[in-house]
């Protein structure tokens, strides 16, 4: 377990002040100023070797993406910080706002030196008014004694603009988010071009989730080989993992990578409802996450890799548990209708697939269908997977391929069962 010494986030629960002062005791704001002096490569090489990925979902190596930005300045370069956490289940980065905002904003200070860049956007949720309010709060703090602003004490020009979002779940997708940024309709560009070479505003710009930006500071402080030497090759570090669903106490908790779920879950959401044995599967990463069944809980490691070889992923890292009392099917169901209101419209595969897939799983949660129309199904969700521009398409089609996968006799049963009480 994870011990207090090593968290990154000391104030995760809001027991302490998110004030400047208080984020100082903290040891936010040590000795940036060290940090800014190494240089912008060396500063991306310790990333890159910290092993940090992205905390946003995709896990792709922080630093990596970091030295894809160019090393001219000829045009602005631009850090965005994704803050529109809207996943179902996800609410870390939301507690990172709320209640430990200097963290943020010194990250995101580092990693625009690390890639030249003098500007920030926060992209803050259309939901989030309070944390916006809070981050709004800390940024105004820290530009009145010159931490950031003009000519402030770094030497390295640089300021936020908070932005807060209308609450469109697809803002959160990268490139929607710059389309939203510069006053468009939020709708996902296509790529190529990537972001680090045609961003926001036409120019160099990388996106990063707040938890990625959040912890950076705290490796450069604390090197790389602290950082690594939580987790596994491949997925180090330390992580926020958002604990929901059918436990004792729901929780956030920073914990290291590569934990056992079921230690996660026991250790600090206080077990499931009724104990283990009373478990009928977990969402382990997010609503977009194949859930996975109590068989294959028992061994889950969590991590990136450890949730693929599970049949799922690692995602936000936003656990939600079913018990025994679950209606699984009317639970993807559920998430099925969210994909189908947040899906922007522009590729036909997402825009029509979302609805044919939320209306027969509608039918299939009562057993109103036919047995074929489980494969039926099952290729819907081939057809709309990796046939659109953004991950939105992946995302609406897999919790229904895990819900087949792992429960087609649950299925097939309310479907024999709404045909015997037809026959009667
Ligand atoms: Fe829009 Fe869906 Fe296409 Fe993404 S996959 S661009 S949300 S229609």
């Amino acid at each position: 377990m994870l011990q207090d010494k090593d968290r990154i986030f000391r104030n995760l629960y809001g027991f302490e002040a998110p004030d400047l002062a208080a984020a100082k005791k903290r040891g936010v704001w040590d000795g940036t100023k060290a940090i800014i002096a190494r240089g912008h490569e060396a500063i991306i090489d310790e990333v890159k070797q910290s092993g940090l990925r992205g905390r946003g979902g995709a896990g792709f190596p922080t630093g990596v993406k970091w030295g894809f930005m160019p090393k001219n300045e000829d045009v602005p370069h631009y850090l965005v910080v994704n803050a529109d956490e809207s996943e179902p289940g996800t609410c870390k980065d939301r507690d990172i706002l709320r209640f430990d905002p200097h963290v943020l904003i010194e990250g995101a200070l580092v990693a625009s030196f690390a890639m030249r860049a003098h500007t920030a956007f926060i992209y803050v949720r259309g939901e989030f008014i309070r944390e916006r309010q809070a981050l709004l709060r800390a940024v105004d703090e820290a530009r009145a004694v010159r931490l950031i602003g003009p000519n402030n004490i770094h030497g390295w020009d640089f300021d936020i603009i908070v932005h807060h979002g209308a609450g469109a779940y697809i803002c959160g997708e990268e490139t929607a988010m710059l389309e939203s940024l510069e006053g468009k309709k939020g709708q996902p560009r296509m790529k190529p071009p990537f972001p680090a070479a045609c961003g926001v505003y036409g120019c160099p710009t990388t996106v990063n989730n707040v938890e990625s930006i959040a912890v950076t500071p705290t490796i450069l402080r604390r090197g790389a080989d602290w950082f690594a030497s939580f987790g596994r090759p491949g997925n180090t570090g330390t992580k926020i993992f958002s604990i929901s669903g059918h436990v004792n106490k729901p929780c956030n908790v920073e914990e290291s990578m590569g934990i056992s779920l079921r230690e996660l879950i026991e250790k600090h959401a206080g077990g499931v409802r009724g104990g283990w044995d009373n478990l009928l599967a977990v969402i382990p990463g997010g609503a977009s996450t194949p859930l996975i069944p109590k068989a294959v809980c028992d061994g889950a490691i969590m991590d990136f890799d450890g949730l693929r070889d599970a049949g799922s992923s690692f995602g936000t890292a936003a656990v939600m548990v079913m018990d025994a009392s679950a209606d699984v099917v009317k639970t993807i169901a559920r998430l099925a209708h969210f994909y189908h209101h947040e899906s922007c419209g522009q590729c036909t595969p997402c825009r029509e697939g979302t609805g044919w897939m939320m209306r027969l799983l509608d039918r299939l949660a009562v057993g109103d269908a036919r047995v074929e129309e489980i494969d039926i199904l099952q290729q819907l969700t081939e057809q709309v997977e990796g046939h659109t521009i953004c991950a939105l398409g992946d995302a609406a089609a897999w919790p229904i391929q895990g819900l087949i996968r792992h429960f087609r006799p649950e299925l097939e049963r309310r479907i024999a069962a709404r045909q015997a009480e037809a026959a009667e």
